[in-house]
């Protein structure tokens, strides 16, 4: 199968393009290079059937393709914040783009949707059918309301032009290939521990995330789109909760750190809680994430040591 992975550079779309060319499919990897890295995707040049476009989605492109993953948006609160109005345009007009392309050749199109459609949610934990309650005019809304309009256009690309779509809703997912600069807070944490710095901790670190390792993530993504079931949206991500704090301390046991805790002011609408209802998933894709946070990490930290050092 050919498929288009937008956003393929980056960290979980470096994933599913080599997890794709790995089974055998031709995988054409479209980035603007804004979050993402050639780094994360050097290693797939050496599969014939790779290809790495430079381009931007929010300008229309043609490839003849049978899938397309549209991953592309900055992820982290402090990219998607740096220029919040080409956020909403990666979102939406990249979704525009994606689905116009989708419909000309028929390909069936998967969205990278969040849980950032919840905002901070007054439902917990969260299920598909819980509509969320976000901040339309608030710093974070350039993201959150970017993917709510996305998973719009899916659905009405989909009733209208019956283009054969899949929405997926990622929670907070960690792994390799992260950038150490990232901003996000698992490899913040890990990247202050290794280099003996101070983990800053935003608030007082009781607010809770749902850590979901890499791979568990890729391989529901990839489940997602072969199914015929449901278009979703479909939850993926690891239902055991942790508060922020709990995060900080496993991640100095596992990289053997002495470095302090320090806290610093909370960003506004930082959400206060997010856990999957993950009974869909479980239900539709027969998945459920198998490695767990202690064990995450511990796959985790050699990556930063490596990066960090070179
Ligand atoms: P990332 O920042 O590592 O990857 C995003 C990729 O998109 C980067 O390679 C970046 O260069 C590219 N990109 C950004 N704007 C673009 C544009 N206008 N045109 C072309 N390429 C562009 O982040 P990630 O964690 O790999 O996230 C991938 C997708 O998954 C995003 O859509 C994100 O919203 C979604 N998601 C991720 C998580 C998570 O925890 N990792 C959670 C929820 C949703
Ligand atoms: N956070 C933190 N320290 C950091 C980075 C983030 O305490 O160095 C907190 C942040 O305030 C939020 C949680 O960790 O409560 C998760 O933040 P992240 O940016 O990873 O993702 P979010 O789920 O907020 O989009």
């Amino acid at each position: 199968m050919k498929t288009l992975v937008t956003g393929g550079a980056g960290f979980l779309g470096s994933h599913i393009c080599e997890r794709l060319l790995e089974q055998g499919h031709e995988v054409i990897c479209l980035d603007n290079f804004f979050t993402g890295n050639k780094k994360n995707v050097d290693h797939l040049r050496d599969f014939s059937n790779f290809e790495l476009l430079r381009h931007d989605v929010i300008d229309p492109f043609k490839v003849e393709v049978d899938r397309i993953y549209n991953m592309a948006c900055p992820a982290s609160p402090v990219h998607y914040q740096y220029n919040p109005i080409k956020t909403v345009k990666t979102s939406v007009m990249g979704a525009i783009n994606c689905l116009g392309l989708a419909k000309r050749v028929g390909a069936r199109i998967l969205q990278a949707s969040t849980s950032e459609v919840y905002g901070d949610p007054e439902v917990h934990p969260q299920p598909e059918s819980y509509r969320g309650n976000v901040n339309p005019i608030g710093l974070r809304a350039c993201y959150d309301e970017g993917k709510r309009c996305a998973e719009t256009l899916f659905f009405d690309y989909h009733r209208e032009n019956q283009v054969d779509t899949r929405v997926v809703r990622i929670f907070n997912t960690y792994g390799p290939r992260m950038a150490p600069d990232d901003g996000r807070v698992v490899s913040n944490f890990i990247v202050q521990a290794i280099k003996g710095e101070d983990l800053t901790i935003y608030g007082d670190g009781s607010q809770t995330r749902s850590f979901c390792y890499v791979d568990d993530l890729v391989e529901a993504i990839l489940r997602t789109m072969e199914q015929e079931e449901t278009v979703g949206p479909v939850n993926i991500g690891n239902p055991v909760e942790f508060t922020i704090r709990e995060l900080a301390e496993q991640v100095l046991e596992k990289v053997g750190s002495s470095s302090k805790l320090v806290e610093m002011p909370l960003p506004s609408d930082d959400p206060t809680q997010r856990k999957p209802d993950i009974s869909l998933a479980k239900k539709v894709l027969g998945w459920e994430p198998t490695v767990q946070l202690a064990d995450g990490l511990e796959r985790t930290i050699p990556y930063f040591r490596k990066a960090i050092s070179s």
